[in-house]
């Protein structure tokens, strides 16, 4: 078999929208990584081949939309995707590491062994099913970005599976004994409304559900995505999971059944657009970090000195025995601030010296991880960890030795929230003198009625200046991207007459910025068709004066820029 050999600083294993956001944020600081992927497409769960919309903080309080990479690639679909294909989808999320110049991606590849010195992890392999060939991927630091923890057997990290007993950590919703119960599996389907009645002819082995009483508790309104049609929480999530898939074929063909040929006239007109064969895991092993996140700590909001990242989401503790549960509605979703701190202690093996992780597999219990779980929050996670790598590697330091302080400073300016950390602005910024002084009271976002936000008409200008020439390197800009805007990025069944999706009317689509150099020149940098909620442009001169006119939105009256930092 072909072999190949890729030496890097950063090696991702698992694509999904935590890999994806670990790769990209450390490339774009200068990392070069190898992003592994078993599947043919990034995005995980949130991908054509699983379908789950993102969720997190952003659901239950639209202040704290996560933002970063994620508000990034969501933008850059509603621009590109009008009609929300989850092809289009996928490939922009595709895109958005294909065309980091740090990144090597390796697609199709299965992450299937390592080479460990100690404690140390040197190298990992991986099998690329369609070039027949075996990569090798020599690297510094390594993220475990797979669901699973796939790293975790091959390394000897510490792991978890199961649900903690309730005296283990004192929290109040876990069981009183310890189990091996995880989060079930679930093969999701979608619908599409058409024009006219439609049949539906159900594979002879899927399973039969005529009455409504023999899916007690599972809404099947037109709108729901079949979550709760999962199995699995009460078997071995990684081990049996293609047992899994046949049940859970058998239940959702039977469950469109139902609807379809059971009583249900308001779906005549639909048909199954599509089917998961690939069943979406909620919950597997978890690492052991230098910290474990539990139910208290969500609860008590998680002011940790080193916090790096939030979550929002309700702890939504579905039942082991999942579309087999009988007791009731199919989960809890027990209370949870927003935002509650996630610290970088929790990102961290506790006993491989290189190994991190982002997603569903933080150091966390099954109660806090039923809140962490959710896309948006692995994404924000994702980044962080991408960026801790980006810091510790310049000195080599061990993922504990990291200055936290650089990496919630480095993810700020890089449009990621971080509760209860004041971003820090430049000197520079805070040293010129402005028209604009709102755009540099080191708040990006609007948080209830304070705006946070310089507004202006066409005609107006934001100006930054100096007495004395001044180097500038880098200018950076935060647009409003509306994080109140009322739909997901990507739906669970498409209406007839489904509305068009379209970038947040907010959005300052076309700017320009005058730089006047020491000498009294004048340079002009236009940008026309921006979608990006941050926009950063390279300078490297010596500055008398920036000027920033925004010229039009995206159908918004007002022009709203949150702030502008010089560096
Ligand atoms: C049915 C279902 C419904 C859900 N509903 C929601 C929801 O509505 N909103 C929400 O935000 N979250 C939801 N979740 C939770 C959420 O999808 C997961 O917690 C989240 O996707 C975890 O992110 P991740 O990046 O850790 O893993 P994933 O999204 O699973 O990504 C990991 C990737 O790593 C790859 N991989 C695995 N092993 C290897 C290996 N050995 N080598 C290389 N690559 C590997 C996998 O193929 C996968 O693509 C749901 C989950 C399920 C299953």
């Amino acid at each position: 078999m072909k072999e190949l050999l890729h030496s890097a600083d950063f090696c991702v294993i698992g694509g999904g929208l935590s890999g994806v956001c670990a790769a990209v944020a450390a490339a774009r600081h200068g990392v070069k990584v190898v992003l592994m992927q078993d599947r043919p497409m990034l995005g995980g769960n949130a991908s054509s081949e699983i379908r789950m919309w993102v969720c997190g903080a952003n659901d239950r309080d639209h202040d704290y939309r996560e933002a970063g990479i994620l508000e990034e690639i969501e933008l850059e679909n509603y621009y590109r995707n009008p009609t929300l294909c989850y092809q289009i989808w996928d490939t922009v999320i595709y895109e958005k590491v294909m065309l980091e110049e740090n990144i090597t991606l390796l697609l199709n590849c299965t992450c299937q062994s390592c080479e460990m010195d100690g404690n140390v992890i040197k190298s990992v392999r991986g099998w690329q099913m369609t070039s027949e060939t075996y990569h090798t991927v020599e690297a510094k630091y390594f993220a475990d970005c797979s669901g699973d923890s796939i790293l975790a057997p091959l390394t000897g990290a510490a792991f978890r599976v199961g649900r903690e007993a309730r005296d283990e950590f004192g929290e109040s919703i876990a069981p009183e004994k310890a189990d091996k119960c995880t989060m079930g599996l679930s093969c999701m389907f979608q619908i599409r409304e058409t024009d006219r009645k439609q049949t539906f002819v159900p594979p002879e082995w899927a399973y039969s559900f005529p009455r409504d009483e023999d899916m007690p508790d599972r809404e099947h309104n037109i709108g729901t995505n079949y979550w709760w049609i999962e199995v699995g929480g009460d078997r071995d999530s990684i081990h049996d999971t293609d047992e899994l898939r046949h049940e859970l074929l058998k239940i959702s063909y039977g469950v469109w059944d139902h609807c379809k040929n059971h009583g249900h006239p308001e779906y005549d007109n639909w048909v199954m657009d599509w089917i998961g064969f690939l069943p979406g895991k909620r919950e597997s092993r978890r690492y052991v970090g230098d910290y474990i996140l539990t139910e208290n700590d969500v609860l008590s909001g998680g002011h940790f000195d080193d916090i790096v990242a939030y979550g929002g989401w309700t702890m939504d503790d579905h039942f082991p025995a999942g579309f087999y549960y009988r007791g009731g509605y199919p989960t809890i979703h027990h209370y949870a601030p927003v935002p509650w701190g996630i610290p970088w202690r929790a990102l961290y093996s506790e006993n491989i010296d290189n190994l991190l992780f982002a997603g569903r597999n933080i150091s966390a219990t099954h109660t806090a991880m039923s809140s962490s779980r959710v896309m948006g929050t692995c994404a924000i996670v994702g980044q962080a960890v991408g960026t801790g790598v980006s810091v510790i590697l310049k000195d080599g330091k061990k993922p504990r030795e990291a200055d936290v302080n650089e990496i919630q400073q480095t993810l700020m300016y890089d449009d990621c929230l971080i509760p209860y950390v004041d971003r820090r602005l430049t000197d520079l910024t805070l040293k010129a003198k402005t028209n604009a002084e709102i755009t540099r009271n080191g708040v990006d976002r609007a948080f209830g009625e304070t705006q946070n936000c310089w507004t202006g008409q066409k005609g107006d200008y934001l100006e930054y200046s100096f007495d004395s020439p001044d180097y500038v390197r880098e200018l950076r800009i935060v647009f409003d991207s509306n994080f109140h805007r009322p739909y997901h990025n990507m739906p669970s069944n498409y209406p007839l007459n489904e509305k068009k999706y379209k970038l947040p009317d907010t959005i300052v689509k076309s700017y320009s910025v005058e730089i006047t150099d020491s000498s009294g020149n004048r340079s002009v940098i236009r940008v026309d068709n921006n979608r990006r909620r941050l926009a950063t442009h390279r300078i490297e001169s010596d500055v008398l004066s920036v000027r920033i006119i925004p010229s039009e939105t995206w159908g918004n009256g007002q022009l709203r820029v949150f702030s502008v930092d010089l560096k």
